[in-house]
C-alpha cells in the first residue's frame, strides 16, 4: 500500500501520530478532527496515500464513501444533529490543507452560521476524546 513518509494522515494511519480513531478496516481509517468546525467533526481517509479526488482510484473512493456513511450514522446516533455535511476539498483554493484525500463528516445545527473555508481553531482535546468514545459505541 502506497504511503508518503511526510504525510500527516499517513502517519496517523501508521500510528506514528496519535489520533482519536473511530473506525478502521483494511482500506479506510476514520478519526476525529482536532480543529472541529462543529462538535463531532470527523475525517474519513483511505489508508493508501492518494492526494485528491482526481488521483484516487475509483475503488478507493467507493470504500471511503461507505466508511463516511458509517461514521455519519454513528455521529447522528450520538449527537442527533439537525443535519450533516460530507465535504471534500481539492486544492488550496478549495481549502485543502492536507494533501491526502479525505472526507469531512460534519454535523450541522440549524442556524450554526458555518461558512466554507473555516479557519483552523484547536478544539478541547479532552472533550474530543470523550466524544470519540461515545461515537465508537455506534460504529
Ligand atoms: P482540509 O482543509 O480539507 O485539507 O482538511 C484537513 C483537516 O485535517 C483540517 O480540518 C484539520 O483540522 C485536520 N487535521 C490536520 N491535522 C490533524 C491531526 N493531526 N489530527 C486530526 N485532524 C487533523
Ligand atoms: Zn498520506
Amino acid at each position: 500500500m502506497h504511503r508518503d513518509p511526510d504525510c500527516i494522515f499517513c502517519k496517523i494511519v501508521s500510528g506514528e501520530v496519535p489520533s482519536f480513531k473511530l473506525f478502521e478496516d483494511e482500506a479506510t481509517f476514520a478519526f476525529m478532527d482536532i480543529n472541529p468546525a462543529n462538535e463531532g467533526h470527523a475525517l474519513v481517509i483511505p489508508k493508501e496515500h492518494t492526494p485528491d479526488l482526481y488521483a484516487a482510484p475509483d475503488e478507493v473512493l467507493a470504500r471511503t464513501v461507505v466508511t463516511a456513511k458509517r461514521v455519519a450514522t454513528a455521529l447522528t446516533r450520538t449527537l442527533n444533529p439537525d443535519g450533516l455535511n460530507l465535504i471534500q476539498c481539492n486544492g488550496a483554493a478549495a481549502a485543502q490543507s492536507v494533501m491526502h484525500f479525505h472526507i469531512h463528516v460534519l454535523p450541522r445545527i440549524t442556524d450554526d452560521a458555518l461558512a466554507m473555508n473555516w479557519g483552523l481553531k484547536l478544539g478541547d482535546i479532552d472533550a474530543i476524546g470523550r466524544l470519540a468514545e461515545r461515537i465508537r459505541v455506534w460504529i
